[in-house]
């Protein structure tokens, strides 16, 4: 297969490029290093074709699309952090990057998965959250909701050239994606927490840490990713993918200090000092994953205490 990973230099898409090319397709990457970087990367050098642009660039998108035959559209703006400090460049590149990558796809009539989040669904309380749940999301100037937004019109405007044109998409809703190569940069809470144990530094809960998320491995993600890209049944159609064991930010505090050994000692600060205006947060986010498992006999099989080992052992 040759195969086209968009943001493949990003976390997910770089673990999605070692898995194609474990599987001897032909990869090529369209990275602006934005979120990714070049290490994320470096032992593929020479096994894949890297291009260093932008989504946004729609003649070298279009070119990279028609000599592909499946394309991951992984690239986005993400990160709750960097949203908020650079929102403008995040829905322009979230969601007019995007558009350039579905037309361009739908153009040359190619197999499509897209990256989609669980942050679509919002703040909703009612959980487990499942495919047909709604959105609820705060007003306008609430500008965390921006991310979540920008990626339900990417949805929509696929979804839409499904029904109309015959887009071969499957779109993924990712629900807290950890594991190695993941930067605390951006705001992420798993890899900010092993980071601070690592180097016995305080750990900081926003809030009282009584919010709780449902935390999957990133290999375990893109397991899933690759079976859905290899079924035609799952065309037109948009799955949960997330792990299993919800867990309170405080107790995942406490869990990341036991496994590492970490003489660091717990802080907390109000959102208001962690974030710019404009945030808000969801107390629970647990995915209902019942619908991909049907589908494809997808589920989880790394626990969260795989997943902080294997985060601080390449962290170390
Ligand atoms: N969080 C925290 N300390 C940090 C980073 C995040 O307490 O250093 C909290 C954050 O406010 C949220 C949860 O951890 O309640 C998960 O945050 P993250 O940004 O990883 O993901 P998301 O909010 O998108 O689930």
């Amino acid at each position: 297969m040759r195969v086209f990973i968009t943001g493949g230099a990003g976390f997910i898409g770089s673990h999605l490029a070692d898995a194609c090319i474990a599987r001897g397709d032909a990869v090529t990457i369209l990275d602006n290093m934005s979120t990714g970087s070049a290490k994320n990367i470096a032992h593929m050098q020479g096994k894949i074709e890297i291009h260093e642009g932008d989504i946004r660039d729609q003649a070298l998108v279009e070119k990279l699309v028609e000599q592909s035959d499946i394309v991951f559209h992984m690239a986005a703006a993400l990160g709750v952090k960097n949203i908020m400090e650079h929102t403008l460049e995040s829905i322009d590149r979230n969601f007019n990057g995007s558009e350039i990558v579905l037309h361009a796809v739908t153009k040359y009539n190619k197999r499509l998965i897209i990256a989609s989040t669980s942050e679509i669904y919002g703040k909703n309380p009612n959980q487990p959250l499942h495919e047909e749940s709604d959105r609820l999301v705060g007003a306008p100037q609430k500008i965390r909701w921006t991310y979540a937004d920008a990626k339900a019109l990417e949805e929509a405007v696929a979804h839409t050239l499904h029904k109309t044109h015959g887009l071969k998409v499957t779109t993924v809703r990712f629900f807290n994606t950890v594991g190695p190569r993941q930067t605390g940069q951006y705001g992420m809470v798993v890899p900010r927490f092993i980071q601070s144990a690592l180097n016995n530094e305080d750990i900081t809960i926003y809030d009282d840490g009584s919010q709780s998320r449902v935390f999957c491995h990133v290999k375990d993600a893109v397991r899933a990713v690759i079976k859905l890209s290899e079924s035609d049944l799952t065309i037109g159609d948009y799955f949960n993918v997330g792990g299993v064991g919800e867990i309170t930010i405080k107790e995942l505090a406490t869990k990341v200090i036991e496994r590492t050994n970490s003489t660091s000692s717990i802080r907390y600060i109000p959102y208001s000092e962690a974030y710019p205006a404009g945030f808000e947060d969801m107390q629970r986010r647990v995915p209902d994953i019942s619908k991909i498992r049907h589908a494809i006999d997808w589920q989880p099989q790394i626990s969260l205490n795989e997943i902080i080992d294997s985060i601080s052992a390449s962290s170390a």
